[in-house]
């Protein structure tokens, strides 16, 4: 670039060169106005001097820089333009000699006008100069300085010597300058520093807006240039500071300086550097100062420290680890924490973003690989959290934070950050998830309704589901409407009262909870209103607001229950005393507890008489003496089969004493130990009394048989021996007699014998029906198979006689009386063959076992018998047939009933007329 003041040289240079030339031009014009020459003459010399001047002319504008040219009015034409023409406008002197409009026509058209008022001013005789700019054919533009010299002779302007000067470059420059010096203006305006110079005397030379500004602030007024900046009315030690920097500057030092001022009450730091302005010869002529507000950037500076302080602090206590990685070389730094923090050692580690990502969980590897990937396509921050595992196989979590770095083309070349542990916290998230999910698993699962209300909204905040169930709104509804209308306006208006009562204390207290309970009504969906029992309790939530956590239970079943429970009691109540049963209660040490209406009346007293009383006073003298009392409570708990009833004797206010059953039951404390007696008692001395007579004829009864026994036996053991000799007689009066005496003889003696002869029969059947019960041998394991056999043996001739076919299963051994066991058989097997109908008896001995007992049986095919006589036959002396018809005594099945029941067992029959019988008969398993 040509500085400014090359140009204006090379104008002077020009300027003096024209001036040359105008003078000489004007030497030439006055010589020749001056000489005395005829206009011939003058024209010869004229033409001689002119051709002298021309070729000089010539020759000098030849080698102008400028363009030179004439302009002839006579002919209208450019009589002589130099080759300078070509290079500036461009175009050849030819073409401007063919054309010399071209001249014109190169001009701007914007400063035509120009170009053309300098013309007309030439035209009349006066100098004109302008500056215009022409386009070149190439299109570029060109400045020109255009100067144009009329030559008058006489009086008439013939011809225009123009000068063109090419001031392109010098226009060029101009702007520029003009550009840089407004460029430096706006920036010392615009600068938020304050700038402003002195000279060695401490006068101001310039300052800048913000200088002026400051100044005026602390002295009130405008500070003028050339004033001392050291004689204001400043403080006397801020003249002595300042007068010491600016005599260190005018030293030829340069330096900076940091003070503090206190500008608009906030202490402000301001740095101030000092330069001197020196000459081309080192001579120190001023001073230049620039001052800078630097209070933000120190505090952003304070901030950065402590944020530093800080970080390396929470570094170190937080055990953080910092890694540095140069992402274009791959080379990945670690800190002694990061090894600790990836359990591993230095030498073990590759030191390469791929050792690093070998350290993480295989299963968190990929998700790790894409946030560092995604992190470096600046799509997000690197902030993220990971597995690793150890080489000892143990798993730990920890978060990485890191900063990309970038170069210019924005291509990350670096990242810094840092791994800390997070294991603990992950666990307690788990925990506390678990936790949190086990509440709300049993919250979405509770027959109970659980919410959690927000006072300050009056709305609730959770409804577990089940409250559809409780009053057919869904939770979502719920929590869309005001907690109010959760509860009846009875409800609400008693659990305001009582929020309003303890709310506002707990609220005060700020920690802690508080539970209470209140039972309310609440609306359902259709209207109707269901009881619930409501556990309110307060919580301060973790933002430390109040919550109010409930959990509300329908209680319509409980309250049924309760009624019920009212009902029963009262009903029982009514049962109880007016039962006609002594009801009493007594505890382990005997205190009578409950004494019922009856037992009042019964016994004779009054409930203050016997409440709290021992239970012995009912009891006579000598039975209250001894007893155990505890020991029958936990006997009547324990044993209550055994010890449920009992009959005692018991005594009366008046002393009469009454026989009682009692039925005893246990009740139990809440140890569930056995600690009091429920006893139910009824008046049995009638009873008793009646017992007693019936044991008494029972003996009796007992005696009289025996003695009958004695009887039967005595006898017919005694009537044995005259009946003997009776029948003796009678026979042997039959076996001389038979046939001597007439007809009528012969029928009374066969009559006297046969009567005899049964006599001797019923005799012994009797004998051996009385001997039974007092005769009898003692039992013995007794085979029946074998008793069957002896029988069959001695009935073998009427079983012979009567076709009889006799079958028997195999049959058990008993323990018994053989003989007895015998006749028993004896006597049935032969009824079965005696009583046979039109067929040949067909009889069957069974055998079948009871759990106890064995259940035999014999069964026939005989005549049957009448349901009615079922019983009957089993008497002595019964029979259902004549004599005639089928002979017997009656005393058979008599004297098997009695042999079965001295055995232990019972008999009995079962029949139908004319198809047959079984008698049925029992004997206890040995
Ligand atoms: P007796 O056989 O001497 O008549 P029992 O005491 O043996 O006396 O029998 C009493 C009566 O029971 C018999 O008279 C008879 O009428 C009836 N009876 C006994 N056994 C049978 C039987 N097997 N079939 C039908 N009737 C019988």
């Amino acid at each position: 670039m040509i500085t400014k003041a090359e140009l204006e040289k090379e104008n002077a240079k020009l300027q003096r060169r024209v001036a040359n030339l105008e003078k000489q031009l004007a030497r030439h014009k006055s010589g020749a106005a001056t000489s005395n020459l005829k206009p011939t003459q003058v024209h010869q010399a004229d033409q001689e001097v002119l051709q002298t001047s021309q070729d000089w002319f010539r020759e000098l504008a030849e080698f102008m820089d400028e363009v030179l040219w004439v302009y002839d009015f006579d002919t209208r034409h450019i009589t002589y333009i130099n080759p300078a023409y070509e290079r500036v406008w461009g175009r050849t002197v030819a073409s401007l000699h063919q054309d010399p409009n071209t001249f014109l026509n190169s001009i701007h058209p914007n400063d035509r006008a120009l170009v053309d008022q300098a013309t007309i001013q030439q035209i009349h005789g006066e100098r004109s100069a302008a500056e215009y700019r022409i386009i070149r054919p190439d299109g570029t533009m060109r400045w020109i300085w255009g100067r144009g010299f009329p030559v008058i002779v006489e009086g008439k302007c013939q011809r225009i010597i123009g000068i063109a000067s090419d001031i392109t470059a010098q226009k060029q420059a101009e702007a520029d300058l003009l550009a840089h010096q407004e460029n430096m203006h706006a920036l010392l305006e615009n600068t938020d520093a304050s700038i402003w110079s002195i000279d060695t005397q401490y006068r101001m030379i310039v300052g800048n807006r913000l200088y002026h500004r400051n100044v005026s602030a602390s002295i009130g007024r405008e500070l003028k240039p050339g004033e001392n900046v050291l004689a204001l009315d400043l403080p006397q030690a801020a003249i002595t500071e300042w007068r010491g920097y600016y005599d260190r500057a005018l030293r030829g030092e340069t330096f900076s300086i940091e003070t503090t001022t206190r500008f608009a009450e906030h202490p402000q730091t301001i740095e101030y550097h000092f330069n001197p302005i020196k000459t081309d010869a080192d001579q120190v002529v001023g001073v230049t100062v620039l001052g800078r507000n630097i209070t933000e950037r120190k505090h952003a500076e304070a901030l950065h420290a402590k944020l530093i302080e800080r970080l390396e602090l929470a570094t170190r206590s937080a055990q953080m680890g910092i890694w540095d990685w140069d992402i274009q070389n791959n080379v990945l730094v670690w800190d002694e924490r990061m090894y600790e923090l990836y359990g591993r050692s230095k030498d073990k580690f590759g030191g390469a973003y791929e050792a690093w990502l070998n350290g993480v969980h295989p299963d968190d590897r990929a998700a790790s690989d894409e946030v560092s990937v995604r992190a470096r396509a600046g799509e997000i921050e690197y902030d993220t959290e990971y597995r690793v595992i150890w080489p000892d196989g143990s798993v730990h979590w920890l978060k990485a934070n890191g900063d990309v770095f970038r170069d210019e083309h924005g291509t990350p070349i670096r990242m810094i950050g840092v791994n800390y542990d997070i294991t603990e916290r992950k666990q307690m998230d788990l925990v506390l998830r678990e936790s949190e999910a086990r509440y709300r698993l049993i919250a979405q699962n509770s027959s109970d309704v659980i919410w959690v209300m927000d006072p300050l909204t009056g709305k609730f905040t959770y409804v577990s589901p089940s409250v559809e169930k409780l009053r057919g709104y869904t939770p979502e509804e719920v929590m869309a409407q005001p907690a109010s209308e959760a509860l009846t306006p009875e409800s609400f208006k008693v659990v305001g009262d009582l929020l309003s009562q303890n709310l506002p204390a707990f609220i005060a207290q700020g920690s802690g909870t508080r539970s209470f309970v209140t039972e309310v009504d609440q609306p359902r969906k259709d209207g109707s209103i269901v009881k619930t029992e409501v556990t309110t309790t307060y919580v301060f939530n973790e933002q430390g607001q109040v919550e109010i956590i409930g959990v509300s239970r329908d209680i319509t079943e409980r309250k049924h229950a309760d009624e019920s429970l009212r009902e029963s009691e009262h009903r029982y109540h009514e049962l109880v005393q007016n039962v006609n049963s002594a009801i009493i209660r007594w505890k382990r040490d005997g205190t009578i507890t409950f004494f019922n209406e009856f037992a009042q009346s019964f016994f004779g007293y009054a409930p203050e008489e016997i409440i709290g009383k021992h239970v012995s006073i009912l009891l006579p003298p000598t039975d209250s003496a001894g007893g155990d009392l505890a020991q029958l409570v936990d006997n009547v708990a324990n044993h209550p089969e055994q010890f449920m009833n009992n009959v005692n004797e018991n005594i009366r206010r008046n002393g009469q004493r009454v026989w009682m059953t009692w039925t005893n039951r246990a009740l139990y404390d809440e140890n569930g130990r056995p600690d009091e007696i429920l006893a139910v008692g009824s008046d049995v001395t009638e009873l008793k009394h009646l017992q007693e007579e019936l044991n008494h004829t029972i003996e009796d009864l007992q005696r009289a048989n025996k003695e009958l026994e004695q009887f039967a036996y005595v006898a017919s053991h005694d009537l044995q021996e005259p009946l003997r000799a009776v029948a003796g007689m009678v026979q042997l009066l039959q076996k001389r007699y038979a046939g001597q005496l007439d007809a009528q003889a012969d029928e009374y003696i066969h009559h006297a014998v046969d009567a005899a002869a049964r006599m001797r029969t019923l005799i012994n059947d009797l004998l051996t029906f009385s001997r039974v019960g007092t005769r009898g041998k003692p039992f013995e394991p007794t085979d029946m198979n074998g008793v069957l056999d002896l029988t069959l043996r001695d009935l073998n001739v009427t079983i012979q006689e009567n076709h009889a076919i006799i079958t028997h299963d195999d049959l058990p051994t008993v323990m018994g009386d053989s003989t007895q066991l015998g006749q028993l058989v004896q006597n049935l097997i032969g009824n079965a063959i005696k009583f046979h109908g039109d067929q040949p008896p067909q009889i069957h001995i069974g055998v079948q076992a009871l759990p106890d007992a064995w259940q035999f049986a014999v069964r026939d095919n005989g005549i049957g018998i009448k349901p009615e006589n079922f019983e009957r036959i089993f008497i002595v002396f019964q029979r259902l047939h004549t004599r005639r018809a089928y002979p017997g005594t009656g005393i058979g099945l008599a004297l098997c009933k009695k042999i079965v029941e001295r055995h232990g067992g019972n008999i009995w029959v079962e029949s139908e007329i004319r198809q047959g019988s079984t008698f049925y008969f029992t004997l206890p398993k040995a």
